[in-house]
């Protein structure tokens, strides 16, 4: 098997993550970091933000470390309660650490409530500030959960794509014709 640390030589690497909360009163609505006006927030050992939750697993999946749960476990009374920009930045750090910046990132929320749509473009901000990415390439995308009975949670799935940091410099500023 090959070891996780061996994550620098590739030029691209992908990331997938995932996760649920149950919908609880009395606690405030966090997605994507930002607060959104709801009767009811989601439960979970930290503030419950399913979706930097399934950001950080891809971000973590995608240096094939390990996952949110083990780094942070929801055992520890660390992290009760927690903002989970913490996880996130967590996360980015590592991304760093490997030599590796975002590319982009996909989203797919499933809530029978609230609307998402009204949030996203407060949601893409606030990720667009976190993640050091633009917005344009931030997707948030949202469904209703049909046929699927999970009308009391909120699921999130997130996808990242990771591109070497020195590569993507020169791609990106350099404007100098290839080397023949
Ligand atoms: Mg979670």
């Amino acid at each position: 098997m090959m070891a996780a640390g061996n994550t620098a030589k590739a030029a691209i690497r992908i990331g997938y993550g995932w996760d649920s909360h149950e919908f609880k009163s009395g606690i405030p609505l966090k997605i994507g970091g930002v607060e959104i006006p709801h009767p009811q927030g989601l439960g979970g050992h930290s503030d419950g933000d399913v979706l930097l939750h399934a950001l950080t697993d891809a971000l973590l999946g995608a240096l094939a470390a390990p996952d949110i749960g083990t780094l942070f476990s929801p055992s520890d009374s660390r992290w009760k309660g927690a903002d989970s920009v913490l996880f996130l930045e967590e996360a980015l750090r590592r991304v760093r650490e490997a030599g590796y910046r975002i590319v982009n990132v996909d989203s797919t929320l499933i809530l029978a409530h609230p609307k998402i749509v009204p949030h996203a473009p407060a949601i893409r901000e606030h990720l667009s500030k976190l993640l050091g990415i633009g917005g344009e390439d931030i997707g948030i995308k949202a469904k209703t959960p049909e046929g699927m009975g999970t009308e009391n949670a909120a699921i999130a799935h997130a996808v990242v794509l990771l591109g070497k940091a020195s590569s993507a410099r020169k791609g990106k500023f350099s404007t100098k014709a290839p080397a023949a």
